[in-house]
C-alpha cells in the first residue's frame, strides 16, 4: 500500500466543503494550514542504561480560540504528517461541538508496550520539560490530554512536571486534561470518547429515512456491530452500544480478531484477553488471524476504533457494513469514503463522532479554572426544592411516591451526572446541525463528512471575522 499523506486527505475532504462555502480564498487558506509545528528529539536512559533519542512532536493547527486543545500519542507511526493531520481533525472537531478551543495534537514516536513505566515516566516529564521551554503547553496555550497509547498516568506526570516547573499559577492543574480525579480531573472523562460515539450511533439511527436508505430499521437496538480496537474508545463505544441494544458481532485487536454473528458480551471478552494474553480464542466465536479481517465481517454498524487509513481503496470493495463509526481519527481514507458514499453507506464522520472526549476535556478545564467540582453548590439545593415538589403533590393529590421511586426522582444531580447529560446533549445537537446541513444538499447526496466541514468552517470563519483579521 503506498504510503498515504494523512494531513492532504484531511484537506481533501476540506477541499469538498469549500464549493459550498461564501468566505473568500484568504480566509479558508488560513483556516487550512497548519499554524506552527514542534519537532524536538531528546535522550532516554532506558532501564539498562543503554541511550535512546526519541522523535517528539506538538502541532497547533489553529489558534482563533485559546488554548488549542488535542491529544498526546506513544505510538510507532507518530511522524510530522500524523500530528499536523490530527491537529487540523481537533480544529474541525472543537467548532462542531462549539467547544471553544483551537486545534493541536502530540505525538512521540514510541511502541509504548516495549516500555518500563518508570521509563515512560521519563519521556512523559522530558516532553512535558521540552514544550513548557517553547511554550508549547499551559491553561491558556495549549492543553494536551490522552491519545492512543497514553492515558490518565501520563497525564498525572504531565500536571506534576508542568506544577514543579511554573511558579504561583493557580490555574496550573489546566494544563493538561483526562487526568486521574484526585489530580483535578472530571468523573466520565475516561469513558467520555466511548460514551460519545454511542450517543453518535444511537441518534443517527433514529431517523427512520436515513436508515430506510440504507435498508436498516430505525433504532440502535438489534443492530449487528464490529468494533476494532478495545483501547479506552473502542472499549468503551462497544460497551455502551451493547448496553445501548447492539449485538457486538466482531471485535478486533491488533493480535486478530473474533467473530460471533449470535453476539458477543464486551466485559466477558475483555476479561478473556487480560487472562489469556490475546482475544482470539474466545469461547464460541470465530478467530480471525488477519485484524484486518474484522472490517469485512458482515454488519450493519462497523467502528473503528484504532487508528487512520484502516478503510482504503484496497479493501473498501469487501466492507459490508451500511454505517461506518469513525470512532478513531482518520480511519477511512478520503477516497475509500467516495467508494464508500458512492455504495450507499453513511459515513459519521470521525470529526463529529469522537468529539465527546474534547468535550468533556472542556468540562474539565471548566471545573479546574473554577475549582470546584461540578454540582457542589447545587446538588443539596436542588434536591431540596425536588423534595418538596413532591411533597406539594402527594398532598395535592393525597397518594404517596413510593420510597425508592422518591429517591430517584429527588435526587440532586452528582458530577458524573452532569457530565454524562452534558455530553449526551452535545452529541445530539451536534448531529442534528450536520444533518440539517446534509439535507439541504440531499439531492447532491451530500456526505455528512462535508456536511460537518461546513458547519465547522463557517463557524471558524465568524470567529476570525469577529476578530477583524478578516474584513
Ligand atoms: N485525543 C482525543 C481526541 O482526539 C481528546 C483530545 C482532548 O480531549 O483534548 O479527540
Amino acid at each position: 500500500m503506498a504510503h498515504i499523506k494523512f494531513f492532504e486527505q484531511v484537506n481533501k475532504n476540506f477541499d469538498k466543503a469549500v464549493d459550498y462555502l461564501p468566505h473568500p480564498p484568504g480566509i479558508l487558506e488560513q483556516i487550512r494550514n497548519c499554524n506552527s509545528v514542534y519537532h524536538v528529539t531528546f535522550p532516554l536512559m532506558r532501564d539498562g542504561g543503554k541511550v535512546e533519542v526519541l522523535h517528539a512532536w506538538r502541532a497547533e493547527h489553529s489558534h482563533h480560540k485559546l488554548p488549542t486543545k488535542g491529544g498526546i500519542r506513544y505510538a510507532m507511526n507518530v511522524n510530522e504528517d500524523e500530528v499536523m493531520a490530527l491537529a487540523a481533525l481537533m480544529t474541525y472537531k472543537c467548532a462542531i461541538v462549539d467547544v471553544p478551543f483551537g486545534g493541536a495534537k502530540g505525538g512521540v514516536r514510541i511502541n509504548g508496550r516495549q516500555y518500563s513505566k518508570h521509563e515512560l515516566e521519563r519521556v512523559t516529564r522530558r516532553f512535558t520539560f521540552e514544550l513548557i521551554r517553547k511554550s508549547f503547553i499551559g491553561p491558556g496555550i495549549d492543553v494536551p490530554a490522552p491519545d492512543y497509547g497514553t492515558g490518565a498516568r501520563e497525564m498525572s506526570w504531565i500536571v506534576d512536571t508542568y506544577n514543579a516547573m511554573t511558579e504561583n499559577d493557580v490555574n496550573a492543574f489546566a494544563c493538561v486534561t483526562g487526568k486521574p480525579i484526585p489530580q483535578g480531573g472530571v468523573r466520565g472523562r475516561t469513558e467520555a470518547t466511548g460514551r460519545g460515539v454511542f450517543f453518535g450511533v444511537r441518534e443517527a439511527c433514529e431517523f427512520a429515512d436515513d436508515m430506510k436508505r440504507v435498508g436498516l430499521e430505525k433504532g440502535l437496538e438489534g443492530k449487528k456491530v464490529v468494533v476494532q480496537g478495545l483501547g479506552n474508545v473502542g472499549y468503551h463505544a462497544a460497551k455502551f452500544i451493547q448496553e445501548g441494544g447492539g449485538i457486538i458481532v466482531g471485535l478486533a485487536e491488533y493480535e486478530g480478531a473474533i467473530y460471533n454473528p449470535a453476539g458477543m458480551d464486551v466485559e466477558a471478552v475483555v476479561k478473556h484477553r487480560k487472562n489469556s494474553g490475546s482475544i482470539l480464542g474466545f469461547p464460541g466465536a470465530k478467530d480471525l488471524k488477519a485484524s484486518l479481517e474484522a472490517l469485512e465481517l458482515p454488519c450493519d454498524i462497523l467502528v473503528p476504533a484504532a487508528l487512520e487509513n484502516q478503510i482504503t481503496m484496497d479493501n473498501v470493495d469487501r466492507i459490508q457494513a451500511k454505517i461506518i463509526a469513525e470512532a478513531a481519527n482518520g480511519p477511512v481514507t478520503a477516497d475509500a469514503g467516495d467508494a464508500l458514499q458512492e455504495k450507499g453507506a453513511i459515513i459519521l464522520p470521525d470529526m463529529y463522532l469522537n468529539a465527546g472526549g474534547v468535550t468533556v476535556s472542556y468540562f474539565e478545564w471548566l471545573k479546574n479554572l473554577s475549582h470546584v467540582r461540578f454540582g457542589r453548590m447545587t446538588k443539596r439545593f436542588e434536591e431540596d426544592i425536588n423534595k418538596k415538589i413532591l411533597k406539594t403533590i402527594e398532598d395535592a393529590t393525597g397518594k404517596k411516591v413510593s420510597g425508592s421511586l422518591l429517591d430517584r426522582i429527588s435526587r440532586g444531580p452528582e458530577e458524573e451526572d452532569l457530565v454524562n447529560s452534558g455530553l449526551e446533549e452535545t452529541m445530539i445537537n451536534s448531529y442534528n446541525q450536520i444533518r440539517e446541513i446534509r439535507e439541504e444538499y440531499k439531492k447532491e447526496n451530500m456526505p455528512l463528512r462535508t456536511a460537518a466541514f461546513i458547519c465547522a468552517i463557517n463557524k471558524i470563519a465568524n470567529s476570525y471575522q469577529d476578530l477583524g483579521i478578516f474584513p
